[in-house]
């Protein structure tokens, strides 16, 4: 039996996680659960599942019908993280943005396995969770669908022997769009994405395809690969999760239905294998496309690569601007483009080449960043 906590509950993955914990009860108990704002939501899944310790947002504190252990905001996400009573623990973290940093270090040291969805949290750290992750030895497993079928690919291989990493995009809701074709684009449309229900930053991350450039960060950190050997690929299809290619020429790939449930299981279980309700995908009649990728049609990968080379305080500033720019458009006060540009001038500005690459820098300056980007559009 494994004990879940999860928080981000009430979001996108974290409905899925809970999907799977339904559908497999004798695998898995939630002990703890953490939810957000909805409250319709966030009281049905704590009354369903009883975690024994409940966190919710700051603000949005329910009545219940039993009496958990509670703890209330970001603190109270820490203090669920490191909340710790059994064997087996795992942490699920489905939070979306920089939020997610601060739970995965209070979960790492009090020794959970981590399984990731919150991909920010290796963005603007990944160096320092490594340095954690080594430090406490706990698993960190992705529940990505690209780092899963990178995962899978490289069991029982020899990093040595990897020539590079493919990782595969679907392109987002204006992949059938010329660049000139994005100016006035409206959120509605750039929320629409064509394979995957996901939360609504994300789906604006896979739109600006900065979603694939945090993909790459996040690659290099869970699997020691440097950035050379780290490709991505357009692949509209979103069957082939991503591919390994060896230095003999050899590929290997994991394929599926686009569904979370499916990652998200095997990071649950890993390295099972586990009973799910996901489509199996038929093979007959697949067709399959691969194309370029191109940074001049999705500047915001190119961003991504820049400040990741920079290194140091600069990818957490990259997640940052994005954090800003996406809250920004999706409140209507930018336009689509607007978006790489803010995120341009902040990861070409020299003033943040002297601030050291600490946990309380990742963490103040991104706040700082977000709070000054919002502030010049007149948002608090
Ligand atoms: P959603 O927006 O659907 O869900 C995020 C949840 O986290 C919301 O319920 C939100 O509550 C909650 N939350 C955010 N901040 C806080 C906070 N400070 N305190 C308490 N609750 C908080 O996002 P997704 O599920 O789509 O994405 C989660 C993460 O997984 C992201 O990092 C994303 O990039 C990654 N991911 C998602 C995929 C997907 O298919 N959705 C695929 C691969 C990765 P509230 O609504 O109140 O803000
Ligand atoms: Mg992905």
């Amino acid at each position: 039996m494994r004990h879940l906590y999860i928080v981000g509950a009430c979001g996108s993955i974290g409905r899925q996680t809970l999907d799977i914990v339904r559908n497999n009860k004798e695998e898995f108990k939630v002990v703890g659960l953490a939810v957000g704002s909805n409250k319709e939501i966030a009281v049905k899944l704590i009354e369903e599942f009883k975690p024994e310790v409940v966190c919710f947002k700051e603000g949005y504190v329910y009545e219940l019908s039993y009496k958990p252990v509670i703890f209330v905001g970001d603190k109270g996400l820490e203090e669920l993280a490191a909340y710790s009573k059994y064997e087996d623990e795992v942490f699920v973290n489905a939070l979306v943005g920089m939020s997610g940093i601060m739970p995965t270090v209070s979960a790492i040291k009090a020794k959970k396995t981590i399984a990731l969805a919150n991909k920010e949290t290796l963005v603007a750290a990944g160096d320092l969770i490594n340095d954690l992750v080594k430090k406490y030895n706990v698993p960190l497993v992705p529940i990505d669908s690209e780092h899963s079928a990178i995962l899978q690919c490289l069991t029982g291989e020899s990093k040595k022997e990897v020539k590079r990493l493919i990782i595969t995009a679907s392109g987002g809701s204006f992949r059938d769009k010329k660049r000139e074709e994005l100016i006035g684009v409206t959120k509605e449309a750039a929320l629409k994405h064509p394979n995957w229900s996901m939360g609504a930053k994300i789906t604006i991350d896979s739109a600006t395809m900065m979603n694939k450039g945090f993909e790459v960060i996040e690659a290099h950190h869970l699997f020691h690969i440097p950035y050379e050997k780290i490709d991505t690929i357009l692949h509209k299809e979103s069957i082939v999760h991503s591919l390994v290619e060896f230095n003999d020429g050899t590929i290997k790939a994991e394929l599926g239905s686009p569904d979370m449930h499916t990652p998200i299981a095997y990071a649950l279980r890993y390295p099972h294998h586990l009973q799910n309700e996901s489509d199996n995908l038929d093979l007959i009649g697949l067709n399959l496309h691969f194309e370029e990728l191109s940074d001049k049609r999705y500047p915001c990968l190119e961003y991504a690569y820049l400040a990741a080379k920079k290194g140091g305080i600069y990818p957490a500033i990259l997640n940052a601007a994005n954090e800003a720019a996406v809250k920004l458009f999706l409140l209507d006060k930018i336009e689509f483009l607007e978006i790489e540009k803010i995120i341009y001038d902040e990861i070409t500005n020299k003033k943040y080449e002297t601030i050291s690459y600490t946990l309380e820098n990742v963490v103040s300056i991104s706040l700082l960043v977000i709070k000054e980007i919002l502030k010049k559009f007149g948002v608090d």
